[in-house]
Order: C-alpha cells, then sequence, then structure tokens
C-alpha cells in the first residue's frame, strides 16, 4: 500500500490526495482518465498534464484540473500554450520536449502516472516512471511490446506498481489468483483467454479489404479510439500486439494466449483453470471501468460507467479469428517466438505502415505485407538495454519507410 492509501484506510475523513501525472491527457485514454479523476477530487490531484501538440485541449484540461505543470512535447505548441495560460490567469508551469515528460513521470510529487501516449514515443517516460517506483497505468501497451524484460526488470528493482489498463489486461488482470507472479502453471491456470471485437471488417469479403479507406478502418463497432489503435483494431494487430502485452503482464508463452473473437466486447477477457473454471470479467465497453480499477486497486470506486444490463445484452457469441483475413496475428506471435528485439521490429513496422495507410500512401493490406517483409529481412538482436530496443526500432522504422515506398499507391 501506499502512504497516501493507508491514511486512506485508517480515517477516511483525512484522506492526503496521490499525485497523478496523465501522460497523453488529450487522447481517448487520457480525457476518459479525467474523466474518472474529476469524480474523486479527494483522492487524486493532478500534477502534470503531457501531450504532443493538442494545445487548445490542453488549456481547457489546465482550466478544469489546474495541475501544477503542462508539457507538450512541440515547442511551438508548448509557446503557445504558454500565452494562452498567462491570458487565463493560471499559473500553471508549460514545459516543452521529451525531456520534460519523462521528469514528469518521475516527480517527487506525482505517485501515479498514467502511461496514455501512443506508440513508441511513449516507452521513455513510462519506463522512468517504473524505475522511479510509481504505480503505473499501463494503456500504452507499445511501449511493453517493445521493452518487455527490460520494463520487468524496472519494476521489479524499484518496486514499482504496473497495473494493466487495456480492458483485456485488466479483465485477465482481475481473474487471475493475486498471487499469480509465481508462475501461471504454479496457480493452475491452463490458459488465457484474449477476447477480440474483430473490428471493423470481421464479415467483411476479404477479397476487397485492399479497398478499404482510412474512415472505413477507424469506425470500429464497439470502443471509440484513437487512430493508431482503432486501424490496430481493423487488422487485429491491436490484439497480436496484446497477446505479446499479456505474454509480459502474466508472465506467459505465447501458447498460452488463445484469441477468442467476441463480437459484443462484453466479456473483456478470460482465464482458464485446470479444473474447468473458467474466470472472466464482464462490463460495458467504456475504458473508465479498467481505468477506475486500475486507480483504485485494491479498492473499487465510481468510475461514471452505468451498470451491465446482460439482459439488454441477451447473448454473447464466441468464435475463432480466421488467420488468413487476419495475417497480423500469426506475425504477432512469430515475432514473440523469436523474442530479443523482433517484438520492438513489429511494433515499428506496423507503426510505419498503419500512419502511411492513415495518409492515404498505402493500401490497408499493405499494412501486414510491410511488417512480414519487415521481420523477414532484419536481424533479430537482445534487447538487453533502451538503446538496443531504439536502434532496432529505428533501423525497422527506416527499413519499412524504404519498402513503403516502394510498394505505395504511387511507387517512387
Ligand atoms: P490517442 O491518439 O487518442 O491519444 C494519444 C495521446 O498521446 C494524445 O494525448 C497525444 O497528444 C499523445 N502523444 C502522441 N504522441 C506523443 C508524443 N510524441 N509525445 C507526447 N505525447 C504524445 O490514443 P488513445 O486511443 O488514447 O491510445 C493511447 C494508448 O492507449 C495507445 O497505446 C493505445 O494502444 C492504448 N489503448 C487505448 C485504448 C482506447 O480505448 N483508446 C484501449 C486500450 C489501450
Ligand atoms: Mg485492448
Amino acid at each position: 500500500m501506499t502512504p497516501a492509501s493507508v491514511a486512506a484506510a485508517g480515517n477516511p475523513g483525512v484522506r492526503v490526495p496521490q499525485g497523478i501525472t496523465v501522460l497523453g491527457s488529450t487522447g481517448s485514454i487520457g480525457q476518459s482518465t479525467l474523466e474518472v479523476l474529476a469524480l474523486h477530487p479527494q483522492r487524486f490531484r493532478v500534477v502534470a498534464l503531457c501531450a504532443q501538440r493538442n494545445h487548445q485541449r490542453l488549456l481547457e484540461q489546465c482550466m478544469q484540473f489546474r495541475p501544477e505543470f503542462a508539457v507538450l512535447a512541440d515547442r511551438t505548441a508548448a509557446e503557445t500554450l504558454r500565452l494562452a495560460l498567462r491570458q487565463a490567469g493560471l499559473d500553471t508551469v508549460v514545459l516543452a520536449g521529451k525531456t520534460a515528460l519523462v521528469e514528469m513521470a518521475c516527480h517527487p510529487d506525482v505517485q501515479v502516472v498514467m502511461a496514455a501516449i501512443v506508440g513508441a514515443a511513449g516507452l521513455p517516460p513510462t519506463l522512468a516512471a517504473a524505475q522511479a517506483g510509481k504505480r503505473v497505468l499501463l494503456a500504452n501497451k507499445e511501449a511493453l511490446v517493445m521493452s518487455g524484460p527490460l520494463f520487468l526488470a524496472a519494476v521489479r528493482e524499484s518496486g514499482a506498481e504496473l497495473l494493466p489498463v487495456d480492458s483485456e489486461h485488466n479483465a485477465i488482470f482481475q481473474s487471475l489468483p493475486v498471487d499469480f507472479a509465481r508462475g501461471l502453471q504454479a496457480s493452475g491456470v491452463e490458459r488465457i483467454l484474449l477476447t477480440a471485437s474483430g473490428g471493423p471488417f470481421r464479415e467483411r469479403d476479404p477479397l476487397t479489404l485492399d479497398q478499404v479507406t482510412p474512415a472505413e478502418a477507424c469506425r470500429h463497432p464497439n470502443w471509440v479510439m484513437g487512430q493508431k489503435i482503432s486501424v490496430d483494431s481493423a487488422t487485429m494487430m491491436n490484439k497480436g500486439l496484446e497477446m505479446i502485452e499479456a505474454c509480459w503482464l502474466f508472465h506467459a508463452d505465447p501458447e498460452q494466449v488463445e484469441i477468442v473473437i467476441h463480437p459484443q466486447s462484453v466479456v473483456h477477457s478470460m482465464v482458464s483453470y485446470v479444473d474447468g473454471s473458467v474466470l472472466a470479467q464482464l462490463g460495458n465497453a467504456d475504458m473508465r471501468t479498467p481505468i477506475a480499477h486500475a486507480l483504485a486497486w485494491p479498492e473499487r470506486i465510481p468510475s461514471g460507467v452505468p451498470a451491465l444490463d446482460l439482459v439488454r445484452v441477451g447473448q454473447l457469441d464466441f468464435q475463432a479469428p480466421d488467420q488468413r483475413r487476419f495475417p497480423c496475428i500469426a506475425l504477432a506471435y512469430a515475432a514473440m517466438r523469436l523474442r530479443g528485439t523482433a517484438p520492438a521490429m513489429l511494433n515499428a513496422a506496423n507503426e510505419v505502415a498503419v500512419q502511411a495507410f492513415l495518409d492515404l500512401q498505402i493500401r490497408f493490406t499493405t499494412i501486414a505485407q510491410a511488417v512480414d517483409a519487415c521481420l523477414q529481412a532484419l536481424p533479430v538482436g537482445a534487447a538487453d538495454s533502451l538503446e538496443a530496443v531504439f536502434d532496432a526500432d529505428e533501423r525497422a522504422r527506416a527499413w519499412t519507410r524504404d519498402w513503403l515506398g516502394r510498394h505505395a499507391l504511387n511507387p517512387r
């Protein structure tokens, strides 16, 4: 237990609010996090809000939460924010650049860090929070995919608390025994059942997948999310990244994680035990539930999400994923079996290809082809330092950009 929660347990009347940094506050998860925090001002105090360049939204958030610090990675946007805050009469200190993100993740007034930056850009501050022994609420799955063993070693050495926010991993965490860290087998776990909605193209004719537009790919049937994860859900690379995330978080082999399509997104994932029991966590498809769970664990607090009405849901369906329609699933399993820098390369190639698709440079189906080509072309090394991870990340990005240039809709 942290000092603040111990104080709270002794006397709820004198609860000391925990300081929190929200990395990626202007995004989908960041905004949901602030909605939950707004319900619990006596529990949490926002110390720092951090984002890339959306100064308008960050200004609104600063007016509402009055943090000590506001950080934008983009220096020009940070300057605009600084002027606007001064005009609004707020004394929030504005910082700019990547090192400021890391500073806010380690700040001594901060006990809790919400890691909700999208992609590899989130790794340095998220890892820094783990090294500094914070409670890390992990939404930024790419950080863990890239640096699994390094990240877990940092958590172990510092005594940080790592709590999954990704809805599936939060569900698995809730369905596992508390001492699962001694090993899945020792805990009587047979398999982790990672549920997936199947995204917007679960039933679309595979022969037409090369024609889909970014708008169609981002129109997720059950969740409203950032663009990158929406495209990842459409290719099902999101589920591949989540399988890797689950392996690191729960000490599982890829063979112990089975992906199950569940179109309603009501069962957020399950754990199957050796005695035949299957434990699941259910809820409405709303990220405020796992966010509130991770914020308050091991306590429970209201999230603002209405109770699940199972009678209204009526029916829960499950089916096996179509691996031919979604080649990214097999690519993720292959990368995880290779270990080392392979998951970081998978992630980097995917980030570059997804951006090229969103920029209308390549077809939807080229995303998986690019990741496959990159994994086949580049050697896998040991992921034993942050430098090694980012070196692999950069080489995979450069290689994929070059390959995509030759496989674009309008080749260079
Ligand atoms: P988003 O695109 O809506 O928001 C991303 C946030 O990251 C923004 O605040 C943006 O300003 C910030 N950001 C991006 N690049 C940055 C940089 N270089 N420096 C500083 N800040 C930067 O994304 P999202 O949907 O909120 O997803 C965030 C993370 O959470 C992703 O890793 C995603 O996989 C994960 N996640 C999201 C959901 C969801 O429902 N949205 C669910 C599970 C996991
Ligand atoms: Mg998820």
